[in-house]
């Protein structure tokens, strides 16, 4: 495998926005990462797989404290969260990650035949032997890949607010993909971060943790937001109109 020469690959939107992803990434791992300005204190949503370092990636966005915030444990938003002080988790999911006995893997074959069809039925079939097309160096070796486990700084759940000196978030939980799934909300700028709850590609409600009747009433609650902008946790970003079309997409499959 070759050696990628940038693991992340970044590009600056509005409100003070930078989207990053990791290009070398399996399409079906490859997690949002946002990292958002703030006056006092940036805010970093979501943390990537884990394969290369985040903060050394990033290291010239930060130029003051960060806090990163786990839109949910599952192992593709969660690899870097261990590198920063400030970690905020939902805290339902809080006590899980340490240690991180959740199933995760870079490497086709730990995966279960159940697992791999469903994958190709939604339209993300894995074919290569890893979930990596490039090695992060040379003497990465993506059988060892691990999420390094660790605790939250701070635990949140509905309500409470993540407070970046000019501008300030809303913890939202929504419920559905996993328990302790969270969003973002911005009233001021009408912007959500909604990771897993919703996005513009197929949602994932079948996983061990996931729960139908909670994804259905979290959709109920997105439909009647007034909102701009969803950063979601996976593929582009979409507006309002967006957002209902998707929403009303699922509650016809589903409720
Ligand atoms: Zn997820």
């Amino acid at each position: 495998m070759r050696i990628a020469d940038r693991w992340f690959l970044r590009r600056r939107l509005a409100d003070g926005v930078t989207h990053l992803w990791e290009p070398h990434v399996h399409p079906l791992l490859r997690c949002n990462i946002w990292h958002v300005q703030g006056r006092d204190r940036d805010l970093i949503v979501d943390t990537g797989v884990g394969v290369a370092p985040l903060r050394e990636g990033i290291a010239d966005l930060l130029d003051k404290p960060v806090v990163a915030v786990a839109t949910h444990i599952h192992w593709d938003h969660v690899g870097g969260l261990h590198e920063f002080e400030d970690r905020v988790m939902h805290r339902i999911e809080a006590g899980r990650m340490n240690p991180y006995d959740e199933f995760h893997t870079i490497v086709r074959a730990d995966f279960p035949d159940v697992v791999l069809s469903g994958l190709a039925a939604l339209g993300l079939p894995i074919e290569s032997e890893t979930l990596i097309d490039a090695l992060p160096h040379a003497d990465y070796d993506p059988a060892r890949y691990r999420v390094q486990p660790t605790t939250p700084s701070r635990s949140v759940a509905e309500g409470d607010v993540i407070d970046l000196g000019d501008r300030h978030f809303e913890i939202f939980h929504l419920p559905g993909h996993s328990p302790g799934s969270m969003g973002l909300w911005d009233a001021a700028a009408g912007l959500l971060f909604s990771g897993d709850a919703i996005y513009d590609g197929p949602l994932i409600d079948d996983l061990p943790d996931s729960n139908v009747p909670d994804y259905v009433g979290t959709m109920r609650r997105l439909r009647a937001l007034p909102v701009a902008t969803v950063h979601g946790g996976h593929e582009e970003s979409f507006g309002r109109a967006r957002l209902v079309a998707l929403v009303d997409a699922y509650l016809e499959r589903r409720s």
